[in-house]
């Protein structure tokens, strides 16, 4: 085994193509329905919202999709990112596993999210569009979103999520001076987020509020557009270069995960590690693909695979996932990344066949992981990227009685430096396991459409 910390690729060989699982997999997941009428969707109806460009990716079957140079050309600000070996945290652990990490938090936001949204501005940019609206939980996809309307000239308005408003103040600094404005949600500049406040004036906001409020301001004006950080198709495609490269520094150490794992909130992150390798699964080679949720908004490991809502108020198509209905509330938990009550359909139709495994963990487990992982490797990871950490870290330690020398890739999705007054909640023993209510898990369940 060779004694490198870190697998790094040139910028020329950085992939020009995304991987487009629809091609390869086995079963493809029901089609989304239109809200109204229930039956499938076609491209006219995703026009008032997203442009050609992606709702031509989200429909196709092709497997391979060249990245525009224009895309690239941003890219390479800082890809390919780094796939480092945690030789130290091997050591701390005294496992005979190797455990590897792709990390996206070098890019300018944090986090793998300008992957998309770099590709998403593009898009939406060469159609002729001059506004984009979207929303944001922790802060991480509007920071990425504001960034490359920056890169393309376009305004950008983001509905971000009011508890993360308030506990993350600095993430809306970021967007800002990026250009973007930033409303929390609920906010009274829409039908949607006036319900909701009329009916209880202390809500603490969720991703499907925010999501509503941005696709009602995107479809009531033609020169907007609203873009999603995470769950669609093309969200997930833009997201595969991270895999791609992981696959090809691997063949550069001259090995191959046994098992590869990720934190999943929409399920954007874990997809764009893992699809690649999927690739590799359906061609008859073994390994596992492992999607971490927190136990606190239990999507894979307790919700139900039906048709729902994107949003809360209903305006989105209706999508087959697993979900914890729309109407769901998560805890305020700090991996406000996490906090999404449904998945992408590609990859709840991988977990239904048997492709993927998931495993719910807790709040401080995550922190706990995160925190041996920063004084081991230095990197303080963020929160929704720590219960990727925390499976990796439980996997070596099964190695370690075992004896098995399995090779463990996860995704570290982000870094830490916005969730600080988490970390200082932990480290003052002040963090708690938030458990949501099973009534109301039972309620939400109750209104799938
Ligand atoms: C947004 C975010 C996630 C969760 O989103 P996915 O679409 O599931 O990837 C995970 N990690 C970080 C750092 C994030 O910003």
């Amino acid at each position: 085994m060779s004694e490198e910390y870190k697998v790094l690729l040139s910028e020329k060989e950085m992939p020009t193509r995304w991987y487009n699982i629809q091609a390869d997999m086995p079963h493809l997941p029901p089609p989304p329905l239109h809200p109204a009428t229930k039956q499938p969707i076609g491209p006219e109806d995703l026009a008032a919202i997203f442009p050609m460009g992606l709702i031509e990716q989200e429909m196709s079957r092709e497997r391979w999709i060249d990245i525009p140079g224009e895309v690239l050309d941003v890219y390479r600000l800082w890809r390919p990112t780094p796939l480092y070996r945690a030789r130290r945290l091997e050591k701390a652990l005294e496992t005979p596993a190797a455990i590897y990490y792709k990390y996206e938090g070098v890019s300018p936001a944090g986090s793998h999210k300008p992957n998309t949204a770099v590709a998403q501005a593009y898009y939406n940019k060469i159609a002729g569009i001059k506004r984009l609206t979207t929303e944001t939980g922790a802060g991480q996809w509007g920071s990425a979103l504001s960034l490359a309307c920056s890169f393309f000239g376009l305004e950008c308005t983001v509905y971000m999520v009011r508890v993360s408003y308030e506990q993350k103040p600095y993430r809306r600094s970021l967007m800002e001076a990026y250009g973007a404005s930033v409303i929390p949600s609920p906010s009274s500049r829409t039908a949607a987020g006036r319900e909701i406040l009329a009916r209880d004036p202390d809500c603490l906001g969720s991703l499907g509020i925010a999501i509503s409020e941005a696709v009602e301001d995107a479809a009531a004006r033609p020169d907007t557009n609203y873009s999603l950080g995470s769950v669609l198709n093309h969200v997930c495609l833009h997201q595969t270069i991270v895999g791609l490269e992981a696959k090809e520094q691997f063949a550069k150490a001259n090995t191959y995960p046994d098992v590869v794992i990720g934190c999943v909130g929409g399920g954007s992150n874990f997809s764009g590690l893992v699809f690649p390798f999927l690739q590799d699964k359906f061609n008859g080679r073994k390994v596992r693909a492992v999607a971490v949720e927190p136990t606190a908004c239990p999507t894979l490991t307790r919700g139900r695979l039906a048709y729902d809502f994107g949003d809360t108020v209903g305006l989105t198509p209706l999508l087959h996932m697993y979900t914890l209905g729309h109407n769901f509330m998560p805890p305020g938990i700090h991996a406000g990344g996490l906090r999404y009550h449904g998945l992408a359909p590609l990859l709840c139709q991988l977990y239904r066949d048997g492709y993927v495994e998931a495993v719910a963990v807790a709040q401080t487990d995550i922190f706990a992981a995160a925190v041996l992982f920063a004084r081991q490797e230095g990197i303080l990871p963020a929160p929704e990227s720590a219960h990727a950490i925390k499976v990796a870290i439980d996997e070596a330690l099964a190695c370690r009685e075992s004896g098995e020398k399995k090779v463990i890739l996860f995704g570290l999705s982000g870094h830490g430096h916005f969730d600080l007054s988490a970390y200082d909640a932990y480290l003052a023993g002040r963090l708690e396991d938030v458990a949501y209510s099973e009534e109301e898990l039972a309620r939400s369940l109750a209104t799938l459409p």
